[in-house]
C-alpha cells in the first residue's frame, strides 16, 4: 500500500505526515491491519529498536476531586467504588514504588488526584521523591499532580523530578464535552510549563470518549507540536458510576490503527499503551508492543491491570525485550534531560468518521474486564508488579 511506504519513509526520518494521511490510517480495513501494524513497527524499531520500556503507576491521593472530568473514577460525584485516599506518606509511597522499579520499571510516575498541588503538596511529593531516591538513584521520576505553576513546575525540577505528566486527553474542539470545570488552554500551558523549567514533557490522550477520527488526529498533532517527549496512550475505561459507563466504542482492530496513527505522527517519541489495553486490546496486546515502546506494568490509578508476571511473558513471548535503567529511552538527537539526574514528572468535521456511530456493529461492553483496584497504594495487600 503506498500510504504506508509512505509512512514508513517518513516516520524513519522523524518527518511529520499529513493530516489527510494520518486519517487515511484510521481509515484502513481490518484486512489491511497486519500492514498497518507491521509499517508502524519499521518506524517503532528504526528509533528504539526491540525495547520496552516500563513505567509504574503509584496512586499517591486518590478519589474526591473537585474537578468533573466525565471519563475519570476520581471526578467530582463519582459513584465508582473506587478506593479513596488522602496523600500517602513518602514511606508509603517508596514501598510501592520499590515493588515496581523490582517488577522492571524504570519510571516511577507519582500521581494525585485534583485541579493542582498547592506548594504544600508540591514539598510534600518532593519529600517522597527524595525517599524513592534514597531507595533507588537512579529510577526516573514522573511527577502527574495536574495544573501546574511555572514555579511549582521548577521546584518539582529541582527536587529530583525527571519528567510531568499532563494529558491533552483530547481534541480542543471536544474538551468542553469532557470537562467543564478546566479548559484544554490550561492543559497546554502546564505542559508548556514543566517544559520551560526543564522537565521532560509526557502528555498524552485518552481515545474511545465519543471523539471523531479528525478528533483523535487533531489531539495527537496538538501533542506533536508541543514536542512532547512522551506520549501516553489512553482508552476508556468506562467505569460504573461515571458519565461515560456506557461508552464501549472500541475494538482491539481499532485501538492498533489509533495506537499506529500516534507512532507515524510522533515517530521518534515514547508512544506508551496506557490505561484500558487489558479490556479493549485483550488479546491483541502483543501485536501493540510493535507499535508502542513503552508500557505500564501492573494496575492503573483506580483499577487493576493484568498481573505484571503476565506483562513481563507477553514482552518476551513476542520477542522484544526490557529496556534497562543503563539505557536512555529517548533517540540521541532528542536532547533528553539527564534521566538520572536530580531535576525531571498525566475539530474540525471534514472526513469526520465518528466510530461510535459508524462502526458496523458496535463492540460488546466488557463491563466483566473492569476490574476495581483493591491491592497496592494505599490498602494492606502487595501491590501487582
Ligand atoms: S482527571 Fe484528574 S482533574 Fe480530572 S477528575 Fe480525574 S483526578 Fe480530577
Amino acid at each position: 500500500m503506498e500510504l504506508l511506504s509512505t509512512l514508513v519513509d517518513k516516520g524513519c526520518r522523524g518527518e511529520l505526515p499529513t493530516r489527510e494521511e494520518a486519517l487515511a490510517v484510521l481509515a484502513t480495513s481490518d484486512d489491511d491491519l497486519l500492514d498497518v501494524v507491521a509499517a508502524a513497527g519499521k518506524v517503532r524499531r528504526r528509533w528504539f529498536g526491540r525495547r520496552v520500556k516500563l513505567n509504574y503507576l503509584v496512586n499517591l491521593k486518590s478519589g474526591l476531586c473537585p474537578e468533573d472530568c466525565s471519563y475519570c473514577s476520581q471526578r467530582l460525584g463519582s459513584k465508582a467504588e473506587i478506593l479513596t485516599y488522602t496523600w500517602l506518606k513518602p514511606d508509603e509511597a517508596a514501598a510501592a514504588a520499590e515493588a515496581g522499579v523490582a517488577g522492571g520499571a524504570k519510571r516511577v510516575c507519582l500521581v494525585a488526584s485534583g485541579r493542582g498541588p498547592t506548594d504544600r503538596d508540591v514539598e510534600r511529593v518532593a519529600d517522597t521523591m527524595a525517599a524513592i531516591k534514597e531507595r533507588n538513584r537512579d529510577v526516573e521520576i514522573c511527577a502527574c499532580l495536574g495544573l501546574l505553576s511555572d514555579a511549582q513546575a521548577a521546584r518539582l525540577r529541582e527536587a529530583g523530578a525527571h519528567a510531568y505528566n499532563h494529558n491533552l486527553n483530547t481534541s480542543e474542539a471536544m474538551y468542553e464535552d469532557i470537562c467543564t470545570t478546566h479548559e484544554f488552554a490550561d492543559r497546554v500551558d502546564t505542559v508548556r510549563h514543566s517544559k520551560d523549567a526543564g522537565l521532560s514533557a509526557c502528555s498524552g490522550l485518552i481515545a474511545g470518549l465519543g471523539e471523531s477520527d479528525e478528533g483523535l488526529v487533531d489531539v495527537v498533532f496538538a501533542l506533536r507540536e508541543l514536542d512532547v517527549d512522551s506520549v501516553p496512550v489512553n482508552f476508556l475505561i468506562p467505569f460504573e458510576g461515571t458519565p461515560l459507563a456506557k461508552r464501549w466504542a472500541l475494538t482491539p482492530q481499532r485501538c492498533l490503527r489509533i495506537l499506529a496513527m500516534v507512532r507515524f505522527v510522533c515517530p521518534d517519541v515514547e508512544v506508551r499503551l496506557a490505561g484500558g489495553r487489558e479490556i479493549h486490546l485483550r488479546s491483541l496486546q502483543p501485536l501493540a508492543l510493535h507499535v508502542v515502546n513503552s508500557i505500564f506494568l501492573g494496575d492503573y490509578l483506580t483499577s487493576e491491570g493484568q498481573a505484571g508476571k503476565a506483562d513481563l511473558d507477553m514482552i518476551a513471548d513476542a520477542g522484544f525485550e526490557v529496556e534497562g535503567a543503563d539505557t536512555t529511552t529517548l533517540p540521541e538527537h532528542r536532547n533528553p534531560p539527564n534521566a538520572t539526574g536530580s531535576p525531571e514528572h498525566p475539530g474540525d468535521t471534514n472526513n469526520t468518521r465518528d466510530t461510535a456511530d459508524t462502526d458496523p456493529v458496535p463492540p460488546a461492553a466488557r463491563t466483566d474486564l473492569v476490574t476495581v483496584r483493591r491491592r497496592g497504594a494505599g490498602t494492606d495487600l502487595p501491590p501487582n508488579a
